[in-house]
């Protein structure tokens, strides 16, 4: 702040100085005629130009009242002379201020105005603030006596009155604001509680005219309820008003009413109830009945109901029971239903209990299929380890397996058996194929076996070569086939297994050849030998040597023996190569058979063979063949049972066949041997057999001649019971 007395003039109490002009509220605001009047007062009593009542502020000098100032509203602190008054509580006076050291640069002294003359008293607060002067200047210098100074002094002190008077009046009036606006804020209230009130009495009305409304419609209703509703007035319990449904549940009509209830209702006389209703007037409180049983007059007779009801006392305005209200509820029927649902209930615990009984049966069973369960796990675990041995066992035996689907006809084949047939694993091999390639001379029978075993489904086993797909090189074969029947909701469907034989084959050929070498060689020397046997014996005969003659019968007997098997060899060879000569005739069985009788006889004197009676059968065959047939299958049932057995040999006509049977009661042959009997070489593998001497092609031979002529052999056998080997022949 441009200070321009070369002194300080911020008195230490500045701030609260200010602080208690603030509190005022006067600076700043437009001239008032209080003031001004009184600043004129000090301008005529002291007769000079200018008179201001100035107030300091902390920057500014502000002028309350400003007479002979021209327009000015105030000047800067550090310019005007009041500044200076209010650091002194006295008044401070310049009479010439031009000689004054500190206001030589003052723009008030040495300026225009040309100020010679100041006086100011300060205005101090009853607090003792100098908040601001009333000062006199003139532009000429004069004298101020100690009077003047007392004159303005109190002049100044009128000024503080009036400032308080005037913050009074501003409280006063800011007071009076606030009341009006308390005032306005109530009357804003009253003005909405108006309203609202104005709002309620309209819903009052609404409510009084809803009221009188649901009045009427309550009467209805009572009287419509469908409970039952009644009123009884005093000690006499008059029937005041009751509803239909009231009537109704009493079976009366609305004659009752203004009647004393033992009147209306006279079969309540013996019963609680008028007793209870007394009782409720007399003390004033309801009475709940649940489920009480009455008896009623109703349609003309006494009927047990049962009801839930209330009694309530109703007051008078003296807070007396007066009258009751009856509501009450008829709940036979329920009471009927509970009775019979009671009795249900009873049933039901019943069935419950033998539920119950049935379910720890149950839960026994439960447990039983539990452990059957485990056991069928068990045997799962068994049957896949079975299967996986199936699996091993398939591949060690190096079998070919296929299968066909009896519905689709479609054939699923192996991948060995694919090898068999020359086939890549991952190639399709069509059953078309695997019968090209069967070799010509067997191919149709094979055919035919398989169409055969379809048709009647029965198993077959077979053994034929064939040639393979790429290397064209031929390959025996044993194809077994068989039908399964439909199982466990399976369908049926052809099975069947390949083994390659092509090695045995060729051993068996070799064998063959080896033995149709020997047989050969044997054959001529044998011959020899027979003749020189036979020379001998008729040379004994003439010696009458009857030892030498029985000696050479017995060595011509084994010589013949011996020629017949190496024949049997010979023959084998030729009927494989095709070459054994079949020599029709027609002869009679009967015949045939009765040579054989005859030969039998003569020659086996271990067992006993039985002949059943022959008619004459005729038939166009081989009868050498035939007859060798008949005693092949004698000698087996010889060779095969025990001695002094029976042996029965029968030969019927059947149809257009004659049919031949050789029966025994040996060691029989069991179902898995019979199937194979007919092959080449096939020797049941037993104990008992090792003594008895053979070659496995007796019934191989056999089942040749039978199946040239057209016919067919077979065999019925029970192990350790017997056989019967049969064989027939088209006539
Ligand atoms: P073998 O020379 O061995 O008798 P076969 O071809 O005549 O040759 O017979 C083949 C096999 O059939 C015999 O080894 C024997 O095991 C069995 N066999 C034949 N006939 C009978 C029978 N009547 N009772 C029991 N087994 C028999």
């Amino acid at each position: 702040m441009d200070n321009t007395f070369g002194i300080d003039i911020i008195p230490d109490n500045d701030v609260q100085r200010i602080e208690a002009l603030k509190r005022y509220k006067i600076l700043d605001t437009p001239p008032e005629h209080s003031f001004d009047n009184l600043a004129k007062l000090a301008a005529r009593i002291f007769k000079v130009p200018v008179s201001l009542i100035s107030l300091v502020d902390a920057e500014q000098v502000y002028f309350k009242a400003n007479i002979g100032m021209g327009k000015a509203t105030g000047a800067a602190r550090g310019v005007s002379l009041c500044s200076l008054a209010v650091l002194n509580p006295e008044v401070t006076v310049f009479e010439n201020a031009p000689e004054e050291p500190c206001l030589l640069s003052n723009p008030n002294v040495a300026g225009k105005f040309g100020l010679k003359f100041y006086a100011g008293a300060p205005i101090t607060t009853p607090d003792g603030f100098l908040i601001g002067t009333l000062c006199i200047i003139d532009q000429k210098p004069r004298t101020f006596s100690g009077e003047d100074r007392e004159i303005l002094k109190r002049l100044a002190g009128v000024v503080m009155d009036e400032i308080e008077l005037r913050l009074s009046s501003i409280e006063e009036a800011e007071k009076l604001q606030l009341h009006i606006e308390e005032i306005a804020a109530i009357n804003e209230e009253l003005r909405t509680s108006n309203e609202e009130l104005v709002h309620t009495e309209l819903i009052l009305h609404n409510s009084i005219n809803a009221l009188s409304l649901s009045e009427a419609r309550a009467k209805y209703m009572i009287a419509d309820a469908p409970v039952a509703i009644g009123v009884l007035t005093g000690t006499a319990l008059i029937v005041e008003s009751a509803n239909t449904k009231i009537l109704e549940l009493w079976g009366k009509t609305n004659t009752v009413i203004n009647q004393p209830l033992h009147i209306a209702l006279p079969e309540l006389e013996g019963q609680p109830f008028l007793g209870i209703l007394k009782n409720v007037l007399l003390s004033n409180t309801p009475f709940f009945g649940n489920e009480l049983k009455a008896f009623l007059v109703r349609n003309g007779r006494l009927e047990e109901a049962y009801f839930n009801f209330v009694y309530h006392p109703v007051k008078d305005s003296s807070g007396q029971a007066a009258s009751i209200m009856i509501v009450a509820t008829e709940v036979t029927e329920q009471i009927r239903y509970r009775q019979e649902i009671e009795d249900l209930n009873h049933q039901l615990a019943a069935i419950n209990e033998e539920i119950s009984s049935t379910n720890e049966e149950l839960l026994s069973a439960n447990l039983e299929l539990k452990a059957v369960q485990e056991d069928l796990l068990g045997t799962n675990t068994l049957l896949a380890a079975s299967e996986e041995l199936k699996n091993i066992a398939i591949e060690q035996a190096k079998l070919g397996i296929w299968y066909q689907d009896t519905l689709s006809k479609k054939v699923i084949f192996s991948n060995r058996l694919k090898e068999f047939f020359g086939y890549y694993t991952d190639e399709e091999m069509s059953y078309e194929a695997t019968i090209a390639q069967i070799r010509e001379d067997y191919r149709d029978n094979v055919v035919r076996e398989m169409e055969l075993a379809i048709a009647n489904g029965r198993s077959y086993d077979m053994e034929y070569p064939v040639v393979e797909f790429r290397s064209k090189q031929l390959r025996w074969l044993r194809a077994t086939g068989k039908l399964n029947p439909a199982l466990n909701g399976k369908e049926a469907y052809f099975s069947g297994t390949m083994i390659d034989i092509t090695e045995q084959k060729e051993d068996d050929q070799r064998k063959n050849d080896f033995i149709s070498m020997v047989s050969h060689e044997l054959k001529t020397p044998l011959t020899s030998m027979n003749g020189y046997i036979q020379i001998l014996a008729l040379k004994a005969a003439s010696n009458a040597d009857t030892f030498a003659a029985s000696v050479l019968e017995r060595a011509g007997k084994q010589t013949k023996k011996m020629t017949t098997m190496i024949n049997g060899f010979l023959n084998m060879k030729r009927m494989e190569t095709g070459k054994i000569p079949i020599y029709k005739s027609v002869f009679d069985m009967a015949e045939l058979v009765r040579e054989t009788e005859e030969e039998t006889i003569a020659t086996i004197s271990s067992h006993r063979v039985i002949f059943a009676p022959v008619a004459r059968t005729f038939l166009e065959a081989d009868r050498d063949k035939i007859g060798q047939v008949i005693n092949n299958l004698i000698s087996n049932a010889v060779k095969y049972s025990a001695e002094g057995s029976t042996i029965h040999v029968a030969c019927t006509g059947k149809g257009n066949t004659v049919q031949v049977s050789v029966k025994d009661e040996g060691m029989g042959i069991s179902e898995h041997d019979q199937a194979r009997l007919f092959d080449r070489f096939y020797r049941v593998e037993r104990k008992e057999m090792e003594t008895i001497a053979g070659f496995g092609i007796g019934l191989y031979l056999c089942d040749e001649i039978v199946r040239r002529h057209g016919g067919k052999i077979w065999v019925e056998s029970v192990l350790q019971a017997g056989s019967t080997f049969h064989f027939n022949l088209p006539c």
